[in-house]
C-alpha cells in the first residue's frame, strides 16, 4: 500500500512531491523516491533520486540538489516485492530510460512477464514486481496513454500507476485498477495522488478516477478515458476536509478505518495464492510433512490456533502450537520432517525471532508469516508468506489478524490438496466459501451501527467472559485480548466447556458473558453453557449464524453474522468483535490507536 503523488504546472516541483509523499507516510515508509522531467540541451530527461528509509532520508539526499521541472512524480514504498532497499525503491523505469513511473499494488503475474521480457532482451535492476511495467510502455511511439490503456490487458493484480516521458513533457499517464488514484485540479496546475491528504494543501477541488480508467493530465487539463478509451466527462467535487481526518480516510481513528479496510486486505491476501509458490516446496516435499509446528505471540497466535484446527482437519497433519516466548526456553524436541510456520506481523517480534533461530538450529525448516517485506522474520527464514494487509498504524491487530486467518485457511486447504486428503466437493465447498468472504466482510461493516448500539448498551460492565468452541474458541480468545488491548476492562477468553472448571465463579451482575456460537456441530452445547451462566445472574450477548429467532429471544444482545460453512467461522465472528471492543473503548474516552502500556511490534522481551 504505497503512496503516490505527481504534479504538473509552474509551482515548485520538487517541493510539492516532498510535502505530498510526508502527508502518505502513513501509506508505508520503506523507501521513497521522486523523478523529475528537467529541461536538458534542446529537450528533457527524467532526473531520478531514491533512498531507502523515510521521506525525510530523501529529503536529506535531496538536499541543495539542482532537480528543476514542473513535472515529476513521487512514491512512499510499502514494500510486497522485493526488500525494502534503495534498488526496489520507485519510481522504476525501462531500459532506454523513455518510461519512467510509480506503482501501488501488485502484479500477480510478473514472474512470467519478466521472463518473457528478459527473452526479448529486458534487463531488470530491482527484485520488485512493478518493475516489468516501464518495460511492458516501452515503445509508446509518443503515445504513452495508448501504451497504458492496453497495459490492463498484459497484466494481472491491482495498481495505481502514474508515468512520465522526456518524448511527452509536461504530461502525467495513470491508470487505476482497484488501487485508489485521484486528480486534483488547482490554478497553478494538475496533480495525481494516491489520496486526497497528499495535495489538499494546494486544491480543494477534486476528481475520482474509477477502475480501468487512464487519466491524462497537463498543467491545464485533466483528461478522463473509460476502459475503451474513451473520453469520460466528470464533474470534480469539493472537500472540505482537515488534512488529519483527511489521512484517516474520515473515521475517528485508524483502528475503525484498518476495521474497514478488512474487505480489501483479506483480498489482498488471496490473490494469487493457489499454488503457494512462496513455500519453495514441491508437492512430495509437502506429501512428506509429518508434522507442523507453529509459532506466535499474541494475536498472531489465535491466528494459529485456527490454523491448527484446519491443518489437522483437512491435511491430517499433527499440528503443535506454542507461544515464542515459551518455546525458545523450553528445551523442545525438533522432529525430522516437521515444518514450522512463525507467524508475527511485524516480523520483528523479539520472542518469535528467537524460537525461529532455536528451531533453525536444531535443523528445522521454518516458513514465516508475516506483513512486513524484508524483515528480520521473513529473512532469517527458509521462506516467508506475506499477508498482504498493507500498512497498520492503530497499535491493536484487526485487518493483519484477518488477513493471518484468511492464509491459514489458505495454507490447510492447500495442504490438504496436495497430500490428497480432501476430495473435490469439499476442496470446491471450502474455495467457494472463501472466495465469498470479503463479501461477506463487507456486509458486516455495513451493520456496524447494530454494533455500535449493543456498545453502548453494555460498557457497564466490569467483567466480560468471552466463550467459544471449536472454531469459536479462538475468536473468544481474540475478542477478549482486543476487548483489553483498548478499553482496559478484565477480559477473558475461554473454551466454553472448561468454564464450570473454574471461570463461571466469576459470573454475576457485572458480568456480560459474549457467546460465539455459529451454527456449528458444538452449538447446542454452547448453547447450554452460556445459558449456564445466566442462571447465575450475567448477561448475555451472543454471535451466531443461527437464523430461526430461537438464539435472539434467549439471549440479552444478538448479532447475526452471515452463513458460512463451520469451518470458515472465525474470520466473520472477529469482524463485530474487533467493532464491539472499539465502540466500548471509544464509549470509556480511550485512545483506541495508542492503548496505554502497548507497543505495535515487540521487539524486547
Ligand atoms: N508491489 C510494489 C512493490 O513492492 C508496490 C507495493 C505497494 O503498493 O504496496 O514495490
Amino acid at each position: 500500500m504505497c503512496g503516490i503523488v505527481a504534479y504538473t504546472g509552474d509551482g515548485n516541483c520538487r517541493q510539492i512531491l516532498i510535502e505530498g509523499l510526508k502527508r502518505l507516510e502513513y501509506r508505508g515508509y520503506d523507501s521513497a523516491g521522486i523523478a523529475i522531467l528537467s529541461p536538458k540541451n534542446e529537450g528533457y530527461s527524467v532526473q531520478l533520486l531514491k533512498e531507502a528509509g523515510k521521506i525525510r532520508e530523501l529529503e536529506a539526499e535531496l538536499g541543495n540538489r539542482k532537480m528543476e521541472g514542473g513535472c515529476g512524480i513521487g512514491h512512499t514504498r510499502w514494500a510486497t516485492h522485493g526488500e525494502p532497499n534503495k534498488n526496489n525503491a520507485h519510481p522504476h523505469q525501462d531500459c532506454k530510460g523513455e518510461v519512467t513511473l510509480v506503482h501501488n499494488g501488485i502484479i500477480e503475474n510478473y514472474i512470467t512477464l519478466k521472463k518473457d521480457l528478459e527473452a526479448n532482451g529486458h534487463r531488470f535492476l530491482s527484485d520488485t514486481d512493478t518493475e516489468v511495467l516501464p518495460h511492458l510502455l516501452e515503445h509508446s511511439q509518443g503515445s504513452l496513454l495508448k501504451a497504458m490503456q492496453s497495459l490492463s490487458k498484459k497484466i494481472k493484480g491491482s495498481g495505481a500507476i502514474v508515468a512520465i516521458s522526456p518524448n511527452e513533457p509536461g504530461v502525467l499517464i495513470g491508470t487505476r485498477i482497484s488501487s485508489p488514484l485521484i486528480a486534483g485540479i488547482s490554478e497553478k496546475g494538475n496533480f495525481l495522488a494516491s489520496d486526497i491528504p497528499a495535495v489538499l494543501e494546494h486544491t480543494r477541488k477534486f476528481l475520482l478516477i474509477e477502475d480501468y480508467e487512464t487519466v491524462r493530465v497537463t498543467p491545464k487539463k485533466v483528461e478522463i478515458f473509460d476502459r475503451q478509451g474513451r473520453p469520460v466527462r466528470r464533474e470534480p467535487f469539493n472537500v472540505d476536509w482537515s488534512i488529519s481526518s483527511a489521512q484517516k480516510d474520515g473515521f475517528d481513528d485508524f483502528m475503525l478505518k484498518e476495521i474497514f479496510e478488512q474487505p480489501k486486505a483479506v483480498r489482498d491476501t488471496m490473490r494469487g495464492r493457489q499454488a503457494f509458490e512462496e513455500l519453495n516446496m514441491d508437492e512430495q516435499q509437502i506429501k512428506g510433512i509429518k508434522k507442523i509446528n507453529i509459532i506466535a505471540c499474541g494475536t498472531s497466535y489465535h491466528a494459529a490456533l485456527t490454523g491448527k484446527q484446519l491443518i489437522e482437519k483437512w491435511a491430517r497433519v499433527p499440528v503443535e502450537i506454542d507461544y515464542s516466548s515459551e518455546y525458545r526456553y523450553r528445551d523442545p524436541v525438533v522432529e525430522a520432517g516437521s515444518l514450522f510456520v512463525a507467524i508475527t506481523q511485524s516480523g520483528e517480534t523479539i520472542d518469535t525471532l528467537a524460537a525461529i533461530r532455536e528451531a533453525r538450529s536444531k535443523g528445522a525448516r521454518v516458513v514465516a508469516i508475516t506483513n512486513i517485506v524484508g524483515s528480520s522474520a521473513a529473512r532469517e527464514s527458509d521462506s516467508v508468506i506475506y499477508t498482504h494487509a498493507g500498512p497498520e498504524i492503530g497499535v491493536c491487530a484487526t485487518k493483519t489478524f484477518t488477513a493471518q486467518l484468511m492464509l491459514m485457511y489458505l495454507m490447510a486447504l492447500y495442504f490438504a490438496r496436495a497430500k490428497g486428503t480432501i476430495n473435490y466437493e469439499k476442496f470446491k465447498q471450502v474455495s467457494n466459501g472463501l472466495e465469498a468472504i470479503p463479501d461477506k466482510i463487507q456486509h458486516i461493516l455495513d451493520r456496524s451501527q447494530e454494533i455500535k448500539r449493543i456498545a453502548g448498551l453494555t460498557s457497564r460492565y466490569t467483567c466480560f467472559l468471552f466463550l467459544g468452541r471449536i472454531y469459536g474458541l479462538p475468536m473468544a480468545m481474540e475478542g477478549a485480548l482486543k476487548l483489553k488491548e483498548v478499553s482496559y476492562i478484565h477480559a477473558e477468553g475461554y473454551p466454553a466447556g472448561e468454564m464450570k472448571h473454574g471461570p463461571i465463579a466469576l459470573a454475576d451482575k457485572n458480568t456480560l458473558v459474549v457467546g460465539i456460537m455459529p451454527h456449528d456441530g458444538v452449538y447446542e452445547k454452547m448453547l447450554s453453557n452460556i445459558l449456564e451462566v445466566k442462571a447465575r445472574g450475567a448477561d448475555l450477548f451472543a454471535i451466531s449464524d443461527q437464523r430461526n429467532g430461537e438464539l435472539e429471544k434467549q439471549v440479552d444482545h444478538y448479532f447475526a453474522i452471515p452463513e458460512v460453512i463451520e469451518e470458515l467461522s472465525g474470520i466473520l465472528t472477529a469482524i463485530p468483535l474487533q467493532l464491539y471492543s472499539y465502540y466500548i473503548a471509544k464509549n470509556l474516552g480511550r485512545d483506541v490507536d495508542q492503548p496505554r502500556n502497548l507497543a505495535k511490534s515487540v521487539t524486547v522481551e
